[in-house]
């Protein structure tokens, strides 16, 4: 039996990995998609303290050694179920096998939300991508239109300016959510035309995109505007749907405080599915540091 079993290798379950295995804890961390969350489509991080700047795969690659270093096990096996409680212990099962442990952290964050309108399924691949940094080389001189008003859409659209020809930055809103310094860096950029206030609303093309049609959202006027490829930043949904008989969630995300602690005994929350009001990666470390420690002492309690 594990001491600490961790379902999510984004930056919260490495750090909480880290923390766990530093405690001297037998620790396995589950992953159903390759380590380092979200934070691997971010082109540059440049606000985590003591790290001038870093992309976001190199920060993920350094947790991922960093944890695997101390002796952390890694399965790369989607979990569909956690079984048990505090007194028997916890049975983790992904699609492959499980795992059993006194303790159990989740970390399993949240995944891109997509427009939900026809043809995006289809083309995704195809010129339609969540990850700018994954697949922003594949249009180089090529004109693309980025979706979204948040830190990501603002990043994506200035890494992209760097390859493309042209970025339109579609967002719904004339105000971007973003940090004011990425926008002022955006409006300022001759390569990106915001289109605002606007959203998406249709995705033309057989094989590949070929087009969007874009929606004012003040007059409902809308336009076409070719473009090879659309990258899509509308933000996160999370990620717990298969932990909801377990522990109380809150629109999808787990309620706990900033201990971390689930309304499951033993069961401990990281991250950005945390129930919370700033997700950040800083804030994603931090919850990783304390759900870790609160299980270590949990999984002391017991021995
Ligand atoms: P976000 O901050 O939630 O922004 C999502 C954007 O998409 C918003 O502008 C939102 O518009 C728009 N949106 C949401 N649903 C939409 C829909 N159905 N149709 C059209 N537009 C929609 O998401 P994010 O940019 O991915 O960032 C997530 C978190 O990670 C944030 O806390 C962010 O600060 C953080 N982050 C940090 C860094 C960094 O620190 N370097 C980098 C990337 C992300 P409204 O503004 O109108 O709501």
């Amino acid at each position: 039996m594990a001491d600490i079993v961790i379902i999510g290798a984004g930056p919260a379950g490495m750090s909480a990995a880290i923390y766990a295995r530093r405690a001297g804890m037998e620790t396995v961390v589950f992953e159903g998609n390759m380590y380092g969350g979200q934070i691997v489509n971010t082109p540059e991080v440049e606000n985590y303290p003591a790290i001038q700047k870093i992309s976001g795969f190199d920060f993920a690659e350094n947790l991922y050694n960093q944890m695997k270093d101390l002796g952390a096990k890694v399965k790369f096996e989607p979990v569909v179920a956690i079984e048990g409680d505090a007194e028997t212990g916890f049975t983790v099962r992904s699609e492959y096998s499980s795992e059993h442990a006194k303790a159990v952290i989740i970390a399993t964050g949240a995944k891109n939300r997509h427009i939900g309108i026809e043809n995006e399924e289809r083309l995704t691949g195809h010129g339609i991508s969540y990850c700018a940094t994954c697949d922003g080389a594949f249009f180089k001189g090529k004109e693309v239109a980025v979706f979204g008003g948040g830190n990501t859409a603002v990043e994506d659209a200035l890494y992209l300016a760097n390859l493309a020809s042209k970025v339109y930055l579609v967002h719904r809103r004339n105000q971007f959510r973003a940090e004011e310094t990425l926008v002022n860096s955006a409006k300022s950029n001759p390569v990106i035309e915001t289109v605002t206030p606007a959203i998406v609303t249709g995705l033309k093309g057989d094989s590949k995109l070929t087009a969007i049609a874009v929606s004012d959202v003040s007059t409902g006027r809308e336009r076409m505007i070719d473009v090879d490829a659309l990258f899509i930043a509308i933000g996160q949904i999370p990620a717990a749907a298969p932990f909801a008989n377990i522990v109380d969630q809150q629109d999808g995300y787990i309620v706990a405080g900033e201990d971390c602690k689930t309304s499951a005994k033993g069961i401990f929350v990281a991250g950005d599915g945390r129930t919370k009001s700033v997700r950040q990666l800083t804030t994603a470390a931090a919850d990783g540091a304390v759900a870790a420690l609160a299980a270590c002492e949990f999984a002391r309690s017991l021995s």
